[in-house]
């Protein structure tokens, strides 16, 4: 037996271990997995290139609870290792025995997957042990060896008469960490971080019921099995060629068990250069209201979870989607502006991007008709990636949809076209109409339909920034909401008809309009329109709009917020009702019609509420009877 002292620099090691290092006690666990992992690979790459000359055979990682002892046992089979490596691993504590293992076989263990250098390493078993040994025995032809530690430096190394080739790490649980001797903990645990490692991880056993035999001799037999933990080769690690849309559709209930909606596609990502990275990135269905979601992508490194939060390495928009990012070129374990100034991080997030868009295409390429059905759930991250990455915009202007009333889905350059002879102004410019909402504006969109026009339909909560960014893109392109003016104000073909009142009548009617509308709301404007127009009209001006909804939506239109509510009133001084108005005698009387009048424009605008509504009921009813 020999007695020594950990190496002296790093003395001070558990201290800090115990305090600082980790907030996350629990990420011991996944270390030790880890090193069990690894010494398991090891153990199989020794055997593939003929240095280790034993049967591999189908080795675990046995995990076992010992509430009662107060004892954790995590068994592997794998290299396990001999005194003089013990001595060298895990007492001078400035070795990693994996970055020597992978120098060592450096041209043949490529694809390994050997974790190495994770987080904190063996060590952050005493973030939950007052005591930790190991009994290890290597596959080399020695005897096995048993190192104890009670957390202060000193440790005792002996001797010990295991005869299977492996290691196992006990842990002394400490007595502020009792809830790591509580199995649910340890499987939830094992379910968060070591779900998709390669090695199989057993913990405990479970009773299951097979059919043996067939027909009338067929019965049900139950059987004690492994309870195995994971799935040690997830969707993400094979072949796309090998995978159905069903593998993945499953694979996507394995990550996000409570998900009982199908994914509407998936893109299945794999670089080895100039960087590593594997992975499947599912689009869900998303609604309108952009809801923080709880199931995000998971960002693995070699099989290993390391987080949910995935900012920074996935561009923002993005992070919408759901399903796995398993790169090894990621550093962790460093602040998240240090991600963003990372040069490969960079690189990761730009080929995403790029795999995304480029996935987009060909979807909208293969079958229009499919991808415009989906349009609806997937359009809001692809506006807002619109919105958000340059090389995104560029690439999603071929596939980016614009739905009209009439229910097309034209693409931009298609609108640009249908649009081109009907709604050109006399500037020359081109004036795209829009409607937020087909119900509350179908006045508005019906006038602009009886013209020819063609008005799209667009109600995600970001359009106004889009169009904002559109227009600044192209010249001579403007976007205005059907309702923001009287049509043939937003697209000008023509110096207006002349109006059939005189000037004295329109002064008049001004003056008698003026008084009965609030004035700090409302802009009265006469105007002669086509008689068959309606006779009063409220339009709210796109510019000021747009602002306010860029504001409530975050973002440019700083003037928004303190804009107050204003309207303008248009009068059609052609329409009949407005001459009949202007005519009639008595002042009460003129005053009761341009109020019905008035109230009628702003209920199709749905701004008749309370009160005011109640009365305008009355009034009508009154008015009938
Ligand atoms: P790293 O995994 O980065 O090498 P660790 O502190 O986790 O650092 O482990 C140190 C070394 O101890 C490992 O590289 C390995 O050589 C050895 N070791 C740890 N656990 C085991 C194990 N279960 N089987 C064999 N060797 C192990
Ligand atoms: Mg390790």
């Amino acid at each position: 037996m020999s007695k020594g002292k950990i190496n002296v620099a790093v003395e001070n090691i558990f201290p800090l271990i115990k305090k600082f290092l980790y907030s996350d006690h629990e990420i011991f666990l996944r270390e030790l997995i880890s090193n069990a992992t690894d010494a398991t690979l090891k153990l199989k790459h020794l055997t593939q290139i003929g240095e280790a000359k034993i049967e591999y055979g189908n080795p675990l990682i046995e995990v076992k609870v010992d509430k009662k002892g107060k004892k954790l046992h995590i068994i592997d089979q794998g290299v396990g290792m001999t005194s003089d490596e013990v001595n060298k691993y895990i007492n001078e504590v400035a070795f990693s025995g994996a970055e020597e293992f992978l120098e060592q076989y450096k041209d043949s263990v490529k694809d390994s997957g050997i974790i190495g250098h994770f987080g904190l390493g063996f060590y952050s078993a005493f973030m939950v042990a007052r005591k930790v040994e190991i009994i290890t025995k290597s596959y080399k032809d020695e005897s096995a060896a048993h190192w104890t530690c009670d957390g202060s430096p000193e440790f005792t190394l002996k001797k010990h008469d295991k005869k299977e080739r492996g290691t196992e790490i006990i842990l002394h649980i400490d007595k502020d960490s009792k809830e790591f001797l509580e199995e649910t903990q340890i499987r939830s645990l094992l379910t968060k971080y070591n779900k998709f490692m390669p090695i199989p991880i057993k913990l405990g056993t479970k009773e299951i019921t097979k059919t043996e035999g067939d027909g009338d001799d067929a019965k049900e037999v139950k059987e004690v099995v492994d309870d195995i933990i994971n799935n040690p080769s997830p969707a993400w690690i094979q072949k796309p060629t090998d995978l159905k849309d069903e593998d993945y559709n499953h694979f996507y209930r394995e990550l996000y068990p409570t998900q009982f909606e199908e994914p509407l596609f998936q893109i299945h990502l794999n670089v080895d250069y100039p960087f590593n990275l594997t992975g499947i990135l599912y689009f869900p269905k998303i609604s309108n209201d952009l809801n923080l979601q709880k199931d995000r992508i998971q960002l693995y490194q070699n099989q290993v979870f390391v987080t949910d939060n995935v900012e920074g390495i996935v561009p923002e928009f993005l992070t919408m989607l759901r399903g796995v990012i398993d790169s090894p070129d990621i550093p962790l374990n460093v602040s998240r502006s240090y991600l963003q100034a990372d040069g490969n991080v960079k690189k990761i997030s730009n080929y995403i991007t790029r795999k995304v868009a480029d996935k987009l295409k060909s979807l909208f390429k293969k079958d229009r008709e499919a991808f415009h059905k989906k349009w609806n759930d997937i359009k809001v991250v692809i506006e807002y990636g619109m919105l958000s990455e340059d090389k995104f915009f560029e690439k999603a202007k071929d596939f980016a949809l614009f739905p009209t009333t009439t229910g097309d889905y034209l693409t931009f350059e298609e609108l640009k076209e249908q649009t081109k002879d009907a709604q050109t102004d006399k500037d020359g410019k081109l004036v795209q109409l829009y409607a937020s909402n087909e119900d509350d504006q179908h006045a508005y969109i019906e006038a602009a339909k009886a013209k020819g026009y063609t008005v799209i339909l667009l109600d995600s909560p970001i359009v106004s920034h889009l169009l904002q960014k559109l227009e600044t893109n192209e010249e001579n392109i403007s976007f205005t909401r059907v309702d923001a003016d009287q049509i043939d104000k937003i697209i000008v073909k023509e110096d207006s008809t002349p109006s059939k009142l005189s000037e004295e009548s329109q002064e008049q009617l001004k003056t008698i309009v003026e008084r009965i509308v609030p004035k700090a709301t409302y802009t009265v404007q006469l105007e002669p329109m086509d008689s068959k127009a309606m006779p009063f009209l409220i339009t709210q001006p796109e510019f000021m709009r747009r602002m306010k909804e860029m504001q409530l939506t975050g973002g440019g239109g700083m003037l928004g917020g303190n804009m107050p509510e204003m309207y303008n009133l248009i009068v059609n001084t052609n329409h009949p009702l407005v001459t009949q108005i202007l005519e009639t005698k008595t002042k009460k009387k003129q005053e009761r019609l341009i109020k019905q009048s008035v109230d009628l424009a702003r209920l199709s605008q749905n701004l008749l509420k309370g009160e005011e509504l109640t009365s305008f009921i009355n009034r009508s009813f009154d008015m009938i009877k």
